[in-house]
């Protein structure tokens, strides 16, 4: 048997080192993507946005619309530490942990197999395994706006509604075709995280590469090519198709082990092979600096919002009107909202220079990221006949503690006394 048909056969078997763990990353992203929607805190889905209310839910904290700074500073971390983590580990987030990455591996059986033979039950098999992991991944991406509970029990009654059928069903079709066709090749033509390979880079950044100083280890065998997802050849230098998965690193490794060669030939380098870069590098100092800097803007966000929200209108199906005792009666709408991570007392008091006013109810009481619509009637003594300026006062406390306080104007109306 000649060298290269030694190697081929090595080469041809899977299951490699890098293919382990990268399995285990696989597992590990699915447990989180699949669990996120279904893990309660605080009653609410760990990670929600409820569109209908204006609110996003994570961790047990409500966050509500005009809170979208939060959201900001949260972004504004994520992209600096993407920029970072490219810059020092390249596309580790490509090969490990990209969901068009993993469901790819997960719906292999769609690909044509590249063999004499190819077994005929295997790509229906795929194509089935495909839609049914389209769906359930659609149905994933969906319970991130509709709790899961919610969504099976519409479901089972046929009550999905069209709004939440059709964004399930078009995510599915979406899914189907780009995980039974497209695949990899949006890698290579489409992603725009790809295009940016090059601004992201420099000399040190770890990639996969083929160490070009041992080009005579090489035996011609193809197992790297074989495996390639994009279909490139990692001999060619680096590529822009590359999404660093390790698939050739782990079919030379046994090449290389079978022939009694030094491992590594195709391998991770930090920068090119024999030329390995600093990992102290002004670039990555000034993005660490610039990630930690995010890190602490969302962490002084998260310590310094408002733990209550609170908003009054006066009812306008309530006409202000005089009481027996002639104190003048005022009805409001009072939304009332917790931001907090545990439930609050809220005190309710209306001030008006000049007079005394009493309010029912004078406290609330609000559950962690509860929002609450709550009809306070003010009774008024004391003020002259016309509107009069009054302030809404509200304290949160937890416990004795007063953890916030909100005031809001509010008019207050006082009729003529009847003759
Ligand atoms: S060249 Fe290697 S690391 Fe890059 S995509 Fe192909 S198999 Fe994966
Ligand atoms: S680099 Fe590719 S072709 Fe060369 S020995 Fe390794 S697997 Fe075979």
């Amino acid at each position: 048997m000649t060298i290269a048909r030694r190697a081929q056969g090595a080469g041809a078997r899977r299951g490699g080192t890098f293919r382990r763990w990268r399995r285990l990353a696989f597992a590990a992203q699915a447990l989180v993507a699949l669990g996120l929607p279904f893990a309660r805190v605080g009653g609410e889905s760990a990670l929600r946005l409820d569109v209908p209310a204006g609110r996003l839910h994570a961790f047990g904290a409500a966050f509500a619309i005009d809170e979208a700074f939060v959201v900001l500073a949260a972004t504004l971390l994520a992209t600096a530490a993407f920029l970072l983590v490219t810059l020092l580990l390249g596309r580790v987030w490509c090969g490990w942990a990209c969901p068009q990455t993993v469901l790819g591996e997960l719906t292999r059986w769609v690909v044509p197999e590249r063999r004499a033979k190819p077994r005929r039950w295997r790509r229906p098999l795929g194509f089935a395994a495909t839609a049914a992991v389209s769906a359930l991944v659609a149905a994933d991406l969906v319970w991130y706006f509709v709790p899961p509970g919610e969504f099976l029990r519409r479901l089972a009654a046929g009550a999905l509604g069209p709004v939440v059928a059709g964004a399930w069903a078009a995510l599915a079709v979406i899914l189907f075709l780009d995980l039974g066709w497209l695949r990899a090749t949006f890698c290579a033509t489409a992603c725009p995280y790809a295009k940016l390979q090059g601004v992201l880079f420099d000399r040190a950044t770890l990639v996969v590469a083929y160490d070009a100083r041992r080009a005579a280890d090489c035996v011609d065998c193809g197992a790297c090519v074989r495996v390639c997802p994009t279909g490139i050849d990692i001999r060619d230098g680096l590529q822009m198709e590359c999404i660093a998965c390790a698939e050739c690193v782990d079919a030379c490794a046994p090449v290389m082990a079978k022939l009694r060669r030094a491992p590594d030939l195709v391998g991770y380098f930090r920068g090119e092979p024999g030329r390995p870069g600093k990992l102290l590098r002004p670039g990555a100092v000034a993005l660490g600096a610039a990630t930690a800097a995010c890190a602490a803007l969302l962490g002084w966000v998260l310590v310094t919002r408002a733990v209550l929200d609170v908003s009054a209108v006066r009812e306008l199906a309530f006409a202000p009107r005089r009481a027996p005792d002639g104190r003048a009666v005022n009805a409001y709408s009072v939304a009332l909202e917790n931001h907090g991570r545990a439930p609050v007392t809220v005190s309710l008091a209306i001030s008006a220079p000049g007079g005394t006013v009493a309010v029912r109810p004078d406290a609330v009481l609000l559950a962690a990221g509860e929002r609450r619509q709550v009809r306070v009637v003010a009774s008024a003594g004391g003020l002259p006949p016309g509107e009069a300026t009054a302030v809404l006062s509200a304290e949160a406390r937890r416990g004795a503690a007063v953890v916030d306080r909100r005031t809001e104007p509010i008019p207050l109306l006082v009729p003529r006394e009847s003759p």
